[in-house]
């Protein structure tokens, strides 16, 4: 895409958040609302059917929203235009609920929320997960719990991965679409002094009674499905936290070479310069791997998101956790940079805790050895068909 169509989907994102933003928590509907009006949503993707996104949009969409929203505004963005509308788009056909769903969701009319995170389990054991989707004949009940859910408290429907099957196998897994006001669908409170605008919630679901129509693609193959999709979601975080810690690094940076000490500013002492210049490093080791990334995103390649995404939780605990820390005291007011650093600790976690990230690197460890960083993408992509 050329620079200046570039800037022309930066103004209007800028145009569209304008009316909509200020305020410490944001309304994070309105926000939704005045990018689906302008048709922005629908811009971030290269085609209709698969909704694949068009990276150096959504890098400047995230950029925007980071400028200028609270990081929770821009986390239920983020996972809505990631991995919930492709997903329900590339599964939904013509004139099904999903297909509504989704239509709606891109035009900014309706906010779905991506329900994966079981209550029984730990997140990072997906097959493990409990909550339960019984179909007989035209009867679909659903049972169990879903918890961390960004959007919860403020979505239309939950795209909800749910057990059809006993045995433990990425096939026993099948979405339903639940409408958040179906009578035994509740939510409890989480995270907002952390998250104002995500709306995070712990989802309940007790017999909740739904018709086939609430069920989406195919059963059995819902896991391959997330599996396909959270690649994009690693990838949207990673250009976010690229915003994140480039904003926050320029920011302390002003304010380091404005704060008086010894004679000088706190920016002339050379331990000071020491620490920030290793953040830059950090910085740029970021934007590498982002770079090696976009221009490998065509190919299907499960560990170098997983590399991916290792790498920026890390990154971003370093880089914010020193610009915190450079900013002594200061740090700790409302909105400050320890407040950020605690909220942006969400990069090691959501979507895949760096834990369970780094066991799966070990797993590739000999393949990784071998080929090398480029090799990662070709190794796994060869594995993944
Ligand atoms: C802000 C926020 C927003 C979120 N939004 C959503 C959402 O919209 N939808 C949704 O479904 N979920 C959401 N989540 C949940 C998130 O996806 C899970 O928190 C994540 O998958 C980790 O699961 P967990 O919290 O149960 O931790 P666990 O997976 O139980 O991990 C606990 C600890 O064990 C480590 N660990 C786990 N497994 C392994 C392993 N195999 N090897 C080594 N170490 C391991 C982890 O690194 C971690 O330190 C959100 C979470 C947050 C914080």
């Amino acid at each position: 895409m050329g620079e200046c169509e570039l800037g022309e989907f930066r103004s209007a994102v800028r145009a569209s958040l304008r009316p909509v933003s200020g305020g410490a928590c944001g309304d994070t509907r309105a926000v939704w609302r005045a990018l689906g009006q302008r048709a922005l949503i629908g811009s971030l993707y290269h085609d209709d059917v698969r909704r694949k996104l068009r990276s150096e949009r959504l890098g400047v969409l995230l950029e925007e929203l980071d400028r200028q929203l609270p990081v929770g505004v821009v986390l239920s963005v983020c996972v809505q235009v990631a991995t919930v509308i492709p997903l329900l788009a590339t599964m939904a056909r013509a004139g099904t609920l999903a297909a509504d769903a989704a239509g709606a969701a891109l035009r900014g009319e309706a906010i779905v929320a991506l329900a994966v995170t079981d209550s029984a389990v730990s997140g990072s054991s997906l097959l493990d997960a409990q909550t339960r989707v019984r179909v007989a004949a035209d009867a679909v009940v659903v049972d169990g719990g879903k918890d961390w859910i960004t959007n919860a408290r403020q979505c239309d429907y939950a795209l909800s991965l749910c057990r059809h099957a006993e045995s433990r196998h990425f096939t026993s897994f099948r979405w339903v679409l639940i409408p958040a006001a179906a009578p035994g669908v509740s939510v409890i409170n989480v995270g907002d002094a952390l998250f104002p605008g995500a709306g995070l919630g712990n989802v309940r679901f007790d017999r909740v009674a739904l018709t086939p129509g609430h069920l989406v693609g195919l059963p059995g193959r819902a896991l391959t499905a997330f599996s396909r999709q959270i690649g994009a979601e690693r990838w949207a975080g990673a250009l976010w936290a690229r915003a994140v810690c480039r904003r926050v690094l320029a920011s302390t940076r002003e304010w380091l070479m404005h704060r008086p000490s010894n004679c000088g500013t706190l920016w002339d002492n050379a331990a000071i310069r020491e620490r920030f210049a290793r953040c830059l490093v950090e910085l740029a080791r970021l934007d590498a791997l982002c770079a090696h990334r976009g221009a490998t995103r065509d190919e299907d390649s499960p560990v170098a998101d997983i590399v991916l995404k290792a790498a920026v939780g890390d990154a971003v605990d370093r880089i914010l956790g020193e610009c915190a820390d450079l900013h002594g005291a200061e740090s700790f007011r409302d909105g400050g940079e320890a407040i950020l650093r605690a909220a942006a600790g969400m990069f090691g976690v959501a979507g895949g805790a760096t834990g369970a990230m780094l066991a799966a690197i070990a797993d590739h460890a000999d393949a990784i050895l071998l080929e090398g960083a480029r090799g990662i993408c070709d190794i796994t992509a060869t594995r993944s068909n």
